[in-house]
């Protein structure tokens, strides 16, 4: 199955809310600005998703695994690819970072035997959310914050679930609570209103000094 056109963002992450929970609104964004460009393919693009055949608490790096997921690229195409930060509490978090990483490397190689071209992305980035690390750089998602909230609002019972004991929290005042916090947070470290961390492990290129974002005084 491949596709003529190529995703301009794909995100990899362990379990189903994940997307959600750390990089949903940058995914809205980058819709948002693909609709701008009026490119309708692309939104529809955007909304590609799929779970691969991998059970939870037992994702591991295996040569099967990468293969599964260097399909996913090869077929998608993406030019960014959105990570789990390599660090966590969470086993399925770190190891879908280092299975990402490199079924994204592995993907490049012409001798592999899948279908399609040999792809690799332009750029991987490490989504922070669940990790308490200095992003260096965040996403300015302001405008999508409330649809990202509706989209959290689908796994609420996962939300109840974690909490012993708090079956008579109302569990939409909980997830905003708590969606909320971090966005300000990070919104307020860039000086916007919402922001999703991220992290690159490249050093930033400048063209302009005087088009930086983000004022220092
Ligand atoms: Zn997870």
């Amino acid at each position: 199955m491949t596709t003529p056109l190529a995703l301009d963002i794909l995100a990899i992450a362990a379990h189903r809310d994940d997307v959600e929970q750390t990089c949903g609104g940058t995914l809205l964004s980058a819709e948002d600005r693909a609709r701008e460009a009026a490119a309708a393919a692309k939104i529809l693009k955007a909304s590609w998703r799929s779970a691969l055949d991998i059970p939870d608490a037992r994702v591991e790096n295996t040569w099967e695994n990468r293969l599964k997921i260097a399909h996913v690229i090869r077929d998608q195409r993406p030019k960014v690819v959105i990570l789990p930060y390599w660090q966590g509490r969470h086993p399925d978090h770190y190891t879908t970072s280092i299975l990402g990483y490199e079924a994204c490397f592995l993907v490049g190689l012409s001798k592999l035997d899948l279908p399609g071209a040999p792809h690799r992305p332009f750029k991987i980035v490490y989504a922070t959310l669940y990790y308490d690390i200095r992003p260096t750089f965040v996403v300015d998602i302001t405008e999508q914050f409330e649809q990202r909230l509706n989209s959290l609002y689908a796994y609420e019972s996962q939300f109840t679930d974690q909490e012993a004991g708090s079956k008579d929290f109302p569990a939409r005042a909980e997830i905003r609570g708590r969606i909320e916090a971090m966005a300000r947070f990070y919104g307020m470290l860039a000086g916007v209103k919402y922001a999703e961390p991220f992290l690159q492990k490249e050093i930033g290129l400048v063209d302009d000094l005087t088009l930086i974002p983000v004022k220092s005084l």
